[in-house]
């Protein structure tokens, strides 16, 4: 019998699903079983043709439409989300692993807050006057035109809302490429902003690896290109961008520090270092992987942590109950078993897990290693799982020093009951999105994005809109023209 998680077909162009099985066969395994529960293609080189030219074709008529018809076909695309959120969270959990208690709140909830806020924003789109004596300028804010957008596997429903919805609202059409090792919940997303009204052709889903998504990037007729991974990828697909003088926003990874000084409340920062390093199982860019604690209250800290690590329900990711669900797939699993043996090897003190759990599917346990250093490799390589970090300092001054000290920018956050410090740190932390008193709250209101390796440009916001649209500026002369000659 069929799985329900089985999309109808492998991708979605021009309004309706497309198959092409002579495309590499994608197999979806279920991360808490090891099952294959669907199966997809890859996109061969007519899919992404008919992508492409299918987005191509609708782009100046969705443009053309005035904002409010189209944050309208947004904002009823995010109702039927919120209606459905049951069964996509279901969807995102087969998709990822990630447990129910999670998805609920964290997937389509946060894809239609994207569509809403998007669609709300569309028909605000506008240029300005400026007056010069009897002449003037005004600027027309214009849409981009073919946009491409690439997605990691962390947040698979979160990322096509996250890149659609602006590309979207500013009147610019989308070939979105999920990531290979979650390729269903994307589909859905294109599914319902076609039920909502959407044109065909406005928003297209294509599966496949890393050759398909270089292939969008490197087309002519793409534009912009948006891309979620890792800094590695992003490298690659900003390169590839540039030699076509293509717009980018790239969200990639990061290995951010969470500051904990000693005036703070303890079970607070606990709280905000175990949402910074274990929401679905570690797998989130933004985490703040070094946790350093101030000398005074470290040991305290890590007996309340530890107490607290030993709570967490693994299990089944779809009973309700369960909080920290598999790694997404074998091939994580076995890199960040690889990083924690680097942990103990290199002289780390082990807290609490360490280790793969004893039963199915890729589950490994909460872990805390103390007594880490910067110089050791847990401290300075993105490891993108439930491994943390605990890092010892004494003064404010050492603190921002060592937590500067990445290629990363990400993401910071300090703990600390004294606001006038927790402001002056913030201000010296290189990262774009950061937090006082919590850790990982990523509001589609607030711009998101990093800094150094970590990326370039911004998600969210209004921000969001100023990477998906430029500016056309037009100088209107109400006199003659006064030439040399
Ligand atoms: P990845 O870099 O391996 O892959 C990301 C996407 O890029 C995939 O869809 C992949 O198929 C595609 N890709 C790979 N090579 C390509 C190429 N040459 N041209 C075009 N596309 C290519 O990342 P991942 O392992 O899927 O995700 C984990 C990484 O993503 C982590 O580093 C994490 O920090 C980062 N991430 C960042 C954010 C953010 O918003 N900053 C959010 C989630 C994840």
């Amino acid at each position: 019998m069929t799985h329900p998680a089985q999309p109808k077909a492998s991708h979605f162009i021009n309004g309706a699903y497309v198959e092409d099985t002579s495309g590499t066969a994608i197999p979806v395994i279920y991360a808490a079983t090891g099952e294959q529960i669907a199966r997809v293609h890859a996109a061969t080189p007519e899919i992404v043709e008919q992508a492409l030219a299918s987005g191509k074709a609708a782009q100046q008529a969705w443009a053309a439409m005035t904002g409010t018809e189209r944050g309208r076909v947004l904002r009823r695309a995010a109702d039927i989300m919120r209606d459905r959120n049951h069964d996509l969270s279901v969807l995102e959990t087969y998709d990822t692993g990630k447990p129910l208690q999670e998805t609920l709140v964290a997937d389509a909830t946060s894809g239609a807050d994207a569509l809403e806020y998007f669609g709300g924003l569309a028909a605000s789109l506008s240029g300005e006057h400026i007056q010069l004596g009897e002449d003037w300028v005004y600027t027309i804010r214009e849409a981009l035109g073919l946009c491409v957008g690439i997605g990691a596997w962390n947040y698979p429903t979160q990322i096509a809302c996250w890149k659609g919805a602006p590309a979207l609202a500013c009147g610019n059409t989308m070939v979105f490429k999920p990531s290979e090792a979650t390729p269903l919940c994307a589909l859905k997303v294109a599914e319902i902003l076609h039920e909502a009204g959407l044109p065909a052709g406005v928003f297209n889903v294509v599966q496949g690896l890393g050759d398909v998504g270089a292939a969008l990037v490197t087309d002519p007729r793409v534009n912009k290109v948006s891309l979620t991974g890792s800094a590695s990828t992003g490298k690659k697909v900003y390169a590839a961008a540039a030699a076509g003088m293509k717009h980018v926003t790239m969200e990639l990874g990061g290995k951010s520090p969470l500051i904990i000084f000693d005036d703070a409340d303890i079970d607070n920062a606990v709280g905000g270092a175990i949402n910074g390093n274990f929401y679905s199982s570690g797998q989130v860019c933004s985490n703040g992987t070094r946790v350093f604690v101030q000398k005074g209250i470290k040991e305290k800290f890590l007996a309340r942590l530890a107490e607290r690590v030993g709570t967490a329900v693994i299990g089944d990711p779809l009973d309700e109950a369960t909080s920290f669900g598999p790694m997404v797939n074998e091939a994580q699993m076995n890199i960040v078993l690889g990083y924690i043996e680097k942990g103990k090897s290199e002289g780390a003190r082990l807290i609490c897990g360490g280790a793969r759990c004893d039963m199915p599917g890729w589950y490994l346990q909460p872990t805390v290693f103390a007594d880490v250093t910067d110089d050791m490799t847990i401290a300075r390589e993105e490891i993108f799982g439930p491994v943390m970090s605990v890092l010892e300092f004494d003064s404010e001054d050492e603190v921002v020093a060592r937590a500067n000290d990445t290629e990363f920018g990400l993401s910071a956050g300090v703990f600390t009951k004294d606001f006038t410090r927790a402001h002056r740190v913030i201000g010296q932390l290189e990262a774009g999105s950061c937090f006082i008193n919590s850790y990982n709250d990523a509001p589609v209101e607030a711009p998101f994005g990093g800094v150094k390796a970590s990326g370039v440009g911004r998600e969210n916001s209004k921000e969001a809109l100023k990477h998906f649209s430029q500016v056309k500026s037009v100088y209107v002369r109400m006199g003659d023209v006064e030439a040399a000659f």
